[in-house]
Formats: structure tokens, C-alpha cells, sequence
């Protein structure tokens, strides 16, 4: 018999219960990745996560062979293409893992209902995505979390489920057919700097991150130009890593630096966990509703601004630039950033969260949208009218200015302070810099944020 494994946003043959479960119920096993329509038209894809998927794909595939499978790529409408392969190899059942989203939800629902009429079933695993599946803790009377402290308390004495190794070998039925797996060479405007995707590199990378700086992530977190974390993110995103073994490797290891990055990784889980249970918060005002925003036409130049890192404000622009170039930023940057469009400009966060979906390799639904929400003050921030100075951020995350010289290369021939301030400056001094004045005077923005929050 055949069991079909659709993956999803779990693209690894390690610590994968929709594969083992299969491998454990059938003989042969059609590996699936459907390239669907759904969230091509939901206009979801980027260039720089289309190049990291082509990458995963191929890795997948390549460790599927080294065991005896392969992978099959289809493209088309996700139900259909699974009740086709369902067709093709006379499968039985079919096993995933759980999505959070509301489109993964739908897509569940749709393919159960599908596959039940033609007299097979579908397996959905949770713990795939996230490492506590969302609804696993819930406070008293509610469906979710609104809040991370008590989440996080409930969070860290749940049991995870152990580890799976990844299987030896994967016997694929030779009636299916696939198509050509995609390249990143066929993707155009990728960022220069993007990262490589893939299980085997997301593994080589975690190995050096638990022996390297994860003992001092809890100090070196927010050092901008230290760049000290762990940048796995696209690996969760793309699922190539599992959170599940990273929170057990990262408690094996131990530590502060161990207990602050497990933190992170429930942050993740507790966005999931929101989203679950409000898929509308991907668009719409999760607790605090704002109409005040800024219009998009009236804030046209400024927006242009802060999407290209020429708002005259050095540390804003440097992170700008740093996700341009690379599909990523630093997580101090993504705040100060969001901050500034948010709450200085007072631009809707819809339009930021929309940009860096736009280049974010690691653009995740959840996170993305759950922690712009977060810096806007519309989500779960217990402080949703702290305001992040962007001058004071720079001075105190990137002391010596070496992360705006890195990214702001116009700047380069000033130093701290004066290189997060560099209106300061007078005459042909300043003249000499080729670098925009501030697009906004922050005590300007400070009046707009005050009254439109009703707090002056
Ligand atoms: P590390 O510091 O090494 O953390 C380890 C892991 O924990 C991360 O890979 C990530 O999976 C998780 N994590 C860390 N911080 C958060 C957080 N605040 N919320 C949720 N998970 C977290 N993260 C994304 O994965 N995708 C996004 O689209 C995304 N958009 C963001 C937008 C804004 C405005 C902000 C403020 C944050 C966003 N984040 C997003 C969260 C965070 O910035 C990134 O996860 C982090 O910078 C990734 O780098 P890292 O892997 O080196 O993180």
C-alpha cells in the first residue's frame, strides 16, 4: 500500500511525524510538494522566498534520493493535485502537518472533505511547524493566548514530544511522475545577499550556532553590528529545521544564553498560537483598533523614504538597506524600523508589514504580521504607546556606528555619536556628506502619535 506525505512548511526528512507516520503505515511513500495556486494568486510569494524554497526543494530531494525516494513537485490547485497523486499511486491516506494560518486551515479542510468523499483518509500531525501545537495551553476561558508572559510560563512546563531521526530509506512508487523541480537561477529579484536554503545547510548552521554564540545570545541578542543570533529564521519559516529540536537541543546545551534563545523560539509559537485562533489578525486590528492612520498618498514621500533607507535617520536606514540586500534583518532593526513607520510617521502597519513580506525570506504570516501589530500597538504589547527613538536606538544598540557605516557606506567617514545624528554637523562639513536631512522632526511625529492615540 501508499500513503502520500504533503509537505508544506516543513520541508525535511528530519523530526517529521507526517513522514515516519507514513513510512510506518505504508511500503511506499509519494513524497508531495505542490506548488499551489491558492497562495500564488493570494500574491504571498517573493522572489527572495521563491529562491530559498527552489533551494529546499532541491535538498529535499537530493536527501530523499540518498535514501532510495525522490521528491514530486506539482503545481496547480493543492486539493486537486493531492487527489490526483491520491489517484495515481492508489494511496490511501495522506498525512501533513498542521497549518496555523486561516488560508492553511481552509486548506485542510477542503483536502479532508475532498479525500473523504473518494474513501481516503487525511492525517494531520501537529508539533511540525511549531513546537507546542497552538490550543495546546489555553488560559481560563479562552481559545488562546493574548498575552506572552503567562503564555511563556504555561509554554516552558509542557512536555515536548521526542525527537525523530530521519528515516533510512524511502521507497517512492515509480507510476508518478514530477515535474522539473524549480531553481533559484529562474527566480529574478532575489537580494544579492540572500541566504541558501535547504535542510543540510539549516543543519550545518545549527550546529555552529549551539556551538558558537548561542552561550552568549542573552547578552549579544541586540547587538546590531555584532550580528550574534542565530539566523535560523528562514530555516523555521521554510521548515528545513524543526522547533521542536531546537528547543531540546538548546536545553541539552543549557545556560542563559540557552534559556533566552528558547524564549525566542516560544515568541514564535505564541504568534502562531494568535494567529490559530484569529486568522483575521493577518489584516485586521487584533485588540486595539487605530483609523488614525496617515493616509498612504499623503505619507507617499515618506514611505518611499523608509522602504528605499533614506529617511535622514542613519540606524532606520541602515536596517532598511540590510533587508533590501540580504531578504533579512536584524530583529532590533525590524523594531526600530516598525516603530518608525508606525508611531513617528504614523503610516498604518499594513503598509510596512506589506514591504517586508515583500523581501523577507523568513515573511512568515504569523510572525510578521502578529509583530508589526506588536510595534503598532493595535496587537498583544502590554505597552502599546512606547515609541522607539531612533537616534537613542542607534546610540545604544550600535554604539561605535559600525552597523550604519556597514549599510549607510556615505556615511562612512563619521563617528559615534555623530554618525546617528548627522544633522548636527554644520556648514561644508555637513555639506560634504551626500545624505539625506531627517524626512520628519521625531518631536513632530511624537505630537502627530500623542494626539492621534488621544494621549496628549
Ligand atoms: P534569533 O534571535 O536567533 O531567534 C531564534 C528564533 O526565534 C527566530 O529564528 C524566530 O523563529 C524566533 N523569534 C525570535 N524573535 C521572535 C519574535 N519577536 N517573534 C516571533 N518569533 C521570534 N520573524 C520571522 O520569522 N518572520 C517574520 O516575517 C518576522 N517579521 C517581523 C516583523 C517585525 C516588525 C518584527 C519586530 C519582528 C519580526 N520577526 C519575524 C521576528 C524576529 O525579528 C525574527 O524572527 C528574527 O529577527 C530572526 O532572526 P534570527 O533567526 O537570528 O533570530
Amino acid at each position: 500500500n501508499v500513503s502520500v506525505v504533503l509537505f508544506t512548511s516543513d520541508l525535511r526528512l528530519h523530526d517529521h511525524p507526517p513522514l515516519r507516520a507514513a513510512l510506518g503505515s505504508a511500503e511506499q511513500v509519494v513524497p508531495l510538494f505542490v506548488r499551489d495556486d491558492g497562495i500564488h494568486a493570494a500574491g504571498f510569494p517573493a522572489p527572495n522566498r521563491e529562491a530559498f524554497l527552489a533551494d529546499c526543494l532541491t535538498d529535499l530531494d537530493a536527501g530523499l534520493r540518498e535514501r532510495g525516494g525522490r521528491l514530486v513537485v506539482r503545481s496547480g490547485d493543492v486539493v486537486d493535485q493531492v487527489c490526483r497523486i491520491v489517484v495515481e499511486s492508489d494511496a490511501d491516506e495522506v498525512h501533513m502537518a498542521a497549518g496555523v494560518s486561516g488560508y492553511a486551515q481552509r486548506r485542510e479542510e477542503r483536502l479532508r472533505r475532498a479525500l473523504e468523499s473518494e474513501g481516503r483518509r487525511l492525517h494531520v500531525h501537529d508539533t511540525v511547524i511549531t513546537a507546542l501545537a497552538p490550543g495546546a495551553v489555553t488560559p481560563s476561558g479562552s481559545d488562546h493566548y493574548a498575552v506572552f508572559t503567562p503564555y511563556f510560563r504555561r509554554w516552558a512546563q509542557e512536555r515536548l514530544r521526542d525527537v525523530l531521526g530521519a528515516p533510512r530509506t524511502v521507497r517512492v512508487p515509480d507510476a508518478v511522475s514530477s515535474e522539473r523541480l524549480p531553481s533559484r537561477k529562474d527566480v529574478a529579484g532575489v537580494s544579492e545577499g540572500l541566504s541558501t536554503g535547504g535542510e543540510k545547510e539549516g543543519r550545518r548552521r545549527l550546529a555552529i550556532w549551539l556551538r558558537g554564540s548561542l552561550a552568549d545570545y542573552a547578552d549579544r541578542h541586540d547587538d546590531l553590528p555584532g550580528d550574534a543570533t542565530s539566523r535560523l529564521s528562514p530555516h523555521l519559516h521554510f521548515g528545513t529545521l524543526s522547533p521542536v529540536e531546537l528547543v531540546h537541543r538548546a536545553r541539552a546545551a543549557g545556560g542563559p544564553g540557552a534559556d533566552a534563545f528558547v524564549r525566542q523560539l516560544a515568541w514564535r509559537d505564541f504568534h502562531h498560537q494568535v494567529l490559530a485562533a484569529r486568522p483575521a489578525a493577518a489584516t485586521a486590528d487584533y485588540r486595539t483598533r487605530h483609523d488614525h492612520w496617515r493616509s498612504e498618498d499623503s505619507a507617499a514621500e515618506e514611505i518611499a523614504a523608509w522602504k528605499e533607507g533614506r529617511t535622514g535617520y542613519p540606524v532606520v536606514d541602515a536596517a532598511m538597506r540590510q533587508l533590501l540586500h540580504e531578504g533579512w534583518m536584524h530583529n532590533r532593526g525590524r523594531l526600530l524600523t516598525a516603530s518608525f513607520l508606525t508611531k513617528t510617521l504614523y503610516v498604518d502597519w499594513r503598509v510596512g508589514a506589506r514591504h517586508f513580506l515583500d523581501l523577507l525570506v523568513d515573511g512568515d504570516v504569523a510572525n510578521n504580521q502578529l509583530n508589526w501589530q506588536w510595534v503598532a500597538g493595535t496587537g498583544t504589547d502590554t505597552r502599546p504607546h512606547r515609541v522607539l527613538n531612533p537616534v537613542v536606538q542607534g546610540k545604544r544598540y550600535d554604539p561605535d556606528g559600525v552597523y550604519v557605516r556597514r549599510w549607510v557606506p556615505e556615511l562612512e567617514g563619521l563617528r559615534a555619536p555623530v554618525v546617528h545624528e548627522p544633522w548636527r554637523l554644520r556648514g561644508p562639513e555637513r555639506a560634504a556628506y551626500d545624505y539625506p536631512d531627517p524626512v520628519v522632526d521625531l518631536s513632530d511625529g511624537l505630537v502627530r502619535f500623542k494626539r492621534a492615540r488621544g494621549r496628549d
